[in-house]
């Protein structure tokens, strides 16, 4: 495999309220070969639609930015959605706890308006079968197989919802032996109990996933892309 130098990338430890302060410390962190970006479930059910995220829009312009940084690294961009049949288990009408979203092929199981997936991301759907729910990107997908295939060991990982695919597709993601690195900046919670976001926020990290600051990512990636 052909290993080239990556500019260097310098991203800062989540210093904000939200976050346990116990983990606000900071270091660096250099993009390179090996590393991708899992952006979990940013469709247009979770972002004002069916089963609404609150402030998920917020996330948006953040991913935007991760994304482009990636891309003009030459890294690979994952996109991660719920893609429902009509009658999935885990709908209210089938007995489940949520209200019916992202119907495989309807408007809600779009990615949400300003997310530009492009040509170059790899989209995994998740949830396919009727009566299996499949929090984690890693549940019935091939996500696994092809991060393998392509090498790669360290995952970026930012989304909705915080409480429930993001700290899912993390828990997998880490017990498969990547390092996982979580945009602090670029999750929000369900919080259907309050405190759920930040429980599940503590949670990743007791597992071990390192939390990142999007914000302090280096104006010169995109400058010298
Ligand atoms: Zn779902």
């Amino acid at each position: 495999m052909h290993y080239r130098a990556l500019p260097h990338a310098r991203l800062a430890l989540a210093q904000g309220t939200s976050f346990p302060p116990e983990y606000a410390w900071a270091m660096d962190v250099t993009l390179q070969s090996g590393d991708a970006l899992v952006i979990v479930d940013v469709q247009r059910d979770f972002v004002g639609g069916s089963l609404p995220v609150p402030n998920a829009e917020q996330v948006v312009p953040t991913l935007e930015h991760y994304a482009s940084c990636f891309r003009s690294k030459g890294l690979p961009v994952f996109a991660t959605r719920d893609w429902h049949p009509a009658d999935h288990v885990s709908f209210r009408e089938q007995g489940g706890i949520w209200p019916v979203h992202c119907v495989a092929g309807t408007p809600g199981a779009e990615f949400a308006q300003g997310l530009s997936m492009g040509s170059d991301a790899t989209v995994v759907s998740k949830g396919t079968s009727r009566d299996a729910e499949a929090y984690s990107a890693f549940d019935g997908t091939d996500l696994d197989a092809t991060l393998r295939r392509a090498g790669i060991r360290r995952l970026f990982v930012g989304g909705l919802a915080t409480d429930y695919c993001v700290l899912a597709t993390v828990r997998d993601a880490l017990e498969k032996g990547y390092r996982v690195f979580l945009l602090a900046d670029a999750i929000r919670a369900a919080d259907i109990k309050p405190g759920d976001g930040a429980f599940a926020v503590r949670t990743m990290l007791r597992l071990g996933a390192e939390l990142l600051h999007g914000q302090e990512v280096d104006p010169r990636l995109q400058a010298h892309g």
